[in-house]
């Protein structure tokens, strides 16, 4: 959502007339979009901003603009803290940069005739509530050409006890459908072949709209939509993953197995505890229905170790769940204290030494469990939509299958952009390599 979030800001950026700079050193502005998720990536921003300081000194026409959801939380205190920014902008105000950015055009020129002004004076905030924000049309500067990020949502209502989002992005709104619907054509007339749907839970889309269309309904709708062959979405929450979800996602190929289905924990008590609103045992049956409906379907998730009041025996229930489970994926973090979350005052708080070992663990058994999934795919036949240029070896092209398995091959760039068909020769920890071969029929789909 944050990347999403900053090629929004280039759009802007590019509708303005400014280009990026590869060199700090030579640009006008620096944007630094951050998240507040955690407390690593807020200490991370911190450090990055204090290395800023030297740099407006030597250039002090050099704007700093902090956005994103520690922007959101800390507002006019950065100014105090940090006097060397001029503008602060939360996630729900990135269509306040345009105006920004002509008044401070304005301002540099003033500054230019009267060398005395202040820089007190340039700083302004844009973090109130901008109610109709989900209904703007912002332009987006996208990363690659193939694969494309698509806001259908904006901010959360679902207060999990641990988690800041609802605090720094706000209420849930749902994009108009006839919005969504107008992105996809203009990616699909650009060459775009795949989006991925944002939202932070994407399950609950439609829910304040007028118009009596959910989630599958407008999964169903955008399917119509002709050039775009692949449609994902993230994340969704598992207390409304619903039966109708499950049989769109079975019925209408061009939406792709997988799906991220975050756990959090194995244990009930802490599933209680974090106010996720379902039993572990409510998990595994929608999961089960998920492995029913679509076998080869692949299923993510995010855990937590080491929530206040996880013991022993409730951390082992989260092992056994991973094992029971069996995830293609999985992202894990050590719970990290966030203000103004429900979770802070809770009892039994736990030492960071304990949440190492489990994190440890938890990442330890997952990377066990996600490469026998990979070997099992060896001598498998796989659709792949190729995405570009492998990061890793240069020499190679890499893309994705439907289930979002990251396959390296020897291609050329002319691929770019096509579903080709691949004999997987090997499996790694990450990701798989293979051969390109002439089959019609792979995985399911006749191509
Ligand atoms: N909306 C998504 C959902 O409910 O599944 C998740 C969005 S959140 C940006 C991504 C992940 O960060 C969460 O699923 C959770 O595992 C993790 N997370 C959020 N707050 C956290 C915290 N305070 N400490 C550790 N991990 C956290
Ligand atoms: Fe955070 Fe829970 Fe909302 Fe996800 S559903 S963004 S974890 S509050």
């Amino acid at each position: 959502m944050n990347v999403h979030d900053s090629e929004k800001m280039s759009g802007i950026f590019s509708e303005s007339g400014c280009s990026q700079s590869d060199d700090i050193n030579n640009a006008d502005v620096i944007v630094l979009n951050t998240c507040s998720i955690r407390d690593k990536a807020e200490q991370k921003f911190y450090s990055k901003l204090g290395r800023l300081r030297k740099i407006k000194e030597k250039r002090p026409e050099l704007k700093v603009a902090v956005a994103g959801c520690i922007a959101q939380q800390k507002g006019d205190t950065l100014f105090k803290n940090f006097p060397y920014v001029d503008f602060v902008f939360g996630p729900n105000n990135i269509d306040n940069l345009q105006s920004w950015i002509e008044s401070s055009d304005v301002e540099r020129r003033t500054l230019d005739d009267k060398k005395n002004k202040t820089l007190d004076a340039r700083r302004s905030t844009a973090i109130q509530d901008n109610p109709d924000y989900h209904n703007k049309l912002l332009p987006v500067k996208r990363e690659g050409q193939v694969r494309a990020w698509v806001s259908i949502m904006y901010g959360c209502d679902n207060f999990c006890a641990y988690c800041v989002v609802p605090y720094t992005r706000g209420r849930e709104r749902s994009r108009p459908i006839r919005d969504i619907r107008h992105e996809l054509i203009g990616l699909a007339s650009e060459g775009f072949k795949e989006v991925t749907l944002l939202g932070q839970n994407v399950n609950s889309y439609g829910k304040k709209l007028n118009d009596n269309i959910d989630f599958p309904d407008l999964l169903k709708e955008l399917h119509e939509v002709d050039g775009i062959t692949r449609i994902r979405f993230v994340t969704s929450h598992p207390k409304d993953l619903s039966d109708k979800l499950i049989q769109t996602m079975k019925d209408f190929p061009k939406l792709c197995n997988h799906i991220h289905l975050p756990l959090q924990a194995g244990s009930d008590k802490v599933l209680s505890l974090m106010n996720r609103r379902y039993t572990y045992g409510d998990y595994k049956e929608k999961v089960n229905m998920l492995k029913q409906a679509i076998p080869d379907i692949a299923i993510t998730s995010d855990i937590i170790v080491g929530f206040p009041g996880e013991d022993d025996g409730d951390f082992k229930m989260t092992l056994n769940a991973l094992k029971e489970i069996q995830y293609d994926g999985l992202f894990a973090f050590k719970y990290s204290k966030r203000p103004d979350t429900k979770a802070l005052d809770l009892p039994d708080h736990i030492s960071e030494d304990i949440k190492s070992v489990r994190l440890d663990k938890v990442l330890k058994l997952q990377e066990e469990i996600t490469f026998d999934k990979n070997i099992k795919l060896e001598g498998e036949i796989l659709e792949v939509l190729v995405e570009g240029v492998s990061e890793s070896d240069k020499s190679r092209m890499t893309g994705r299958t439907g289930n979002n398995k990251i396959v390296n091959f020897n291609g050329t760039e002319e691929d770019i952009g096509n579903l080709v068909t691949i004999k997987i020769l090997k499996a790694m920890q990450h990701s798989l390599f293979g051969e390109r071969v002439q089959e019609s029929r792979v995985h399911g789909f006749q191509v």
